[in-house]
C-alpha cells in the first residue's frame, strides 16, 4: 500500500502533537477535533482498514484497545469516552491508514451519526 499521511506522521515526516508511543502503535492528537479530547491510535503496521486486519493482527488490534484504556485512564476520562472506528469511505473513512478515534470530554448521544 501507498505511503498515507499517517505513515509520515510516524516517520515525523510531518508534524503531529504525539501524546503516547511504543513500538507498536502512535497516539496524538486529531487536528480536527470533535470533543474537548480526540485522539488518534494508530498501528505502526500500515494496514488500511480493520476489514483488511488479518487473524496474524489480533495481538495489534488488542494492543491498540488496551493502549485506549490507558491513555484514557492517564487523561482522566476512563469513566466516560467514545471509541470510533470508521470503515471505508462509505462510513467517512478518509485516512487509509487503520485507526481509532478516542474521543472525550463532552457529552455523548446514542445512536451515534
Ligand atoms: P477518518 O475520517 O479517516 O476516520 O479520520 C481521519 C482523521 O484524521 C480525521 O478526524 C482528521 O481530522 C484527522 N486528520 C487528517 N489529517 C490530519 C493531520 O494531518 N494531522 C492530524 N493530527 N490529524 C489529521
Amino acid at each position: 500500500m501507498t505511503d498515507t499521511l499517517f505513515k509520515k506522521i510516524i516517520d515525523r515526516e510531518i508534524p503531529a502533537d504525539i501524546v503516547y508511543e511504543d513500538d507498536d502503535c502512535l497516539v496524538f492528537k486529531d487536528i480536527n477535533p470533535v470533543a474537548p479530547i480526540h485522539l488518534l491510535i494508530i498501528p505502526k503496521k500500515q494496514i488500511e482498514k480493520v476489514a483488511d486486519a488479518k487473524l496474524t493482527d489480533k495481538d495489534l488490534l488488542g494492543h491498540l484497545m488496551l493502549v485506549a484504556g490507558n491513555v484514557a485512564r492517564d487523561l482522566g476520562v476512563e469513566e466516560a469516552f467514545r471509541l470510533v472506528v470508521n470503515n471505508g469511505s462509505g462510513a467517512q473513512q478518509t485516512v487509509f491508514h487503520l485507526h481509532i478515534h478516542l474521543i472525550a470530554g463532552r457529552e455523548f448521544n446514542w445512536p451515534p451519526g
